[in-house]
C-alpha cells in the first residue's frame, strides 16, 4: 500500500438487507471500527436502505454510496435512480460497472462512462470496476480486457473529472466465487491499469488515482492484498454483510 494514497475499505451489499437490517449492521458495526483512522470507508446499501444508512453513520468517519446509477436528471426511466436523488438522499459514492450490471443488465463501457460523468456532474464519487472474465484470462487477454474497459470506460473523461474517480479491479472469475486473486496477480493488472492512466492523464494523475482489489476479500486474505504498494484498497461484497467480518477487513492493519 502507498503511503501517500488513503486506503478505502468499501462494501458492496448488492441485493441484501432491508432498512432494519441496515440500521441492526451499523449498531454493531460503527464501535468496530470508530478508531479506524487510517482508511476511508464506504459502504453501498440497496437503494432503499440509503436514509437509513445516511442515517446511522451521522456523525462516524463512514460514508454511503449508491451502487448504480442513471446518466439522466430525472425522467421516464422506470426503475431508474439519478446522480440528483442520490446525493440528495445523503450518498456520497457510487459503484459503476460492477461486473454484475454489466452481465445481467446489459451495462457496457459506453454505458459506463456515461453514468461516470453523470455521477461527477452530481459531487458523486464514482467507483467503476474492471475486470477479466475467467476465460478471458485464460486466453492471455487480461491486459487487452482491462486496456479496453479503460479506453471505453474512462479515457473519455476530462483530466479533472478523472482526479475524482476510483478504480475497482475485480476479476469476474474472483467475484463471489471464494477464488481470491494471488496479490501477485492482482498488483500486475493493477500495473497494467495504473500504466494506462499514466499514457492518457500522465504520471501525477497515475500516482494519485486509487485502485482498489475486488473479489472475495475476507479477513482472512485482507493484509497480503493490502501488503501490496499497488492495492489501494478493497471493494467488499460477501464479507461486507457481516459487521465483525467488514470490520476485521476494515482494520486490517491490526
Ligand atoms: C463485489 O461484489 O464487488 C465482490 C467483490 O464480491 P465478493 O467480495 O463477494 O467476491
Amino acid at each position: 500500500m502507498a503511503t501517500n494514497r488513503t486506503p478505502i475499505m468499501a462494501g458492496n451489499w448488492k441485493m441484501f438487507k432491508t432498512p432494519a437490517d441496515t440500521t441492526a449492521f451499523f449498531d454493531e458495526f460503527k464501535p468496530l471500527v470508530a478508531s479506524a483512522t487510517h482508511c476511508e470507508i464506504v459502504i453501498c446499501p440497496p437503494f432503499i436502505d440509503i436514509p437509513a444508512a445516511v442515517q446511522a453513520v451521522e456523525g462516524a468517519r463512514i460514508e454511503i454510496g449508491g451502487q448504480n446509477l442513471y446518466w439522466e436528471k430525472e425522467g421516464a426511466f422506470t426503475g431508474e435512480i439519478s446522480g440528483p436523488m442520490l446525493a440528495a438522499a445523503g450518498a456520497r459514492w457510487v459503484i459503476i460497472g460492477h461486473s454484475e450490471r454489466r452481465q445481467y443488465f446489459g451495462e457496457t463501457d459506453e454505458t459506463v462512462l456515461k453514468r461516470t460523468k453523470a455521477a461527477l456532474e452530481h459531487g458523486l464519487k464514482p467507483i467503476v470496476c474492471v475486470g477479466e472474465h475467467l476465460d478471458e484470462r485464460e486466453a492471455g487477454k487480461t491486459e487487452q480486457v482491462l486496456v479496453a474497459q479503460f479506453q471505453g470506460g474512462l479515457a473519455g473523461l476530462t483530466a479533472e473529472e478523472f482526479a475524482r474517480v476510483t478504480i475497482a479491479y475485480e476479476p469476474v472469475w474472483a467475484i463471489g466465487t471464494g477464488r481470491t486473486a494471488t496479490p501477485e496477480i492482482a498488483s500486475e493488472a493493477h500495473k497494467v491499469i495504473r500504466a494506462e492512466v499514466a499514457k492518457k492523464f500522465g504520471g501525477e494523475a497515475a500516482a494519485a488515482v486509487r485502485i482498489l482489489y475486488g473479489g472475495s476479500v475476507k479477513p482472512a486474505n485482507v493484509k497480503e492484498l493490502m501488503a501490496q504498494e499497488e492495492i489501494d484498497g478493497t471493494l467488499v461484497g460477501g464479507a461486507s454483510l457481516k459487521a465483525d467480518s467488514f470490520a476485521a477487513i476494515v482494520n486490517f492493519h491490526r
